[in-house]
């Protein structure tokens, strides 16, 4: 049995948010700028010697961050006051998480899904930080490695 390959990606990006019902400041609309990491992990390099391609997988995700997540309002679809109060704003970019609030961890399950979906790969894990001393991280059901090809 041979080791394992791991690479990842980083990306930041700064989005608004709040958490309904939550008991301190968190529940105030504020923002974050945020780093995404993501790791892919294979036991099996491909012809090129990579277990990805770093720039065609940060890429793909940064492009859905930056169309979906970057300077949005992260909303849970309960908070009906929010969604209406930045209706009323002109220009508000809205990203909606049904009936979830849009924690870091949600985030970071969000954006594994995500990646999945865009590369056709499962990561190993997301990790989403929601400032420099403070993440949640999301690793999917499977270990996320790469299967071999063909
Ligand atoms: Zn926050």
């Amino acid at each position: 049995m041979g080791g394992v390959y791991q690479v990842r990606i980083e990306i930041s990006f700064a989005s608004g948010h709040r958490l309904l019902e939550h008991k301190g400041k968190c529940v105030y609309p504020h923002g974050h700028t945020y780093k995404a990491e993501i790791w892919v992990a294979s036991e099996s390099l491909n012809e090129l010697g990579f277990v990805v391609d770093f720039t065609e997988l940060k890429g793909k995700v940064e492009g859905w961050i930056e169309e979906h997540w970057d300077h949005a309002f992260l909303v849970n679809s309960k908070d009906g006051e929010l969604l209406s109060a930045l209706g009323a704003v002109r220009g508000s970019r809205i990203f909606v998480f049904q009936d979830e609030n849009p924690s870091a961890e949600v985030m970071a399950r969000e954006l594994h899904e995500r990646a999945r979906e865009l590369c056709g790969i499962a990561p190993l894990r997301v990790r989403m930080w929601e400032s420099p001393t403070q993440y949640a991280e999301y690793q999917g059901p499977a270990r996320g490695l790469v299967q071999g090809d063909t």
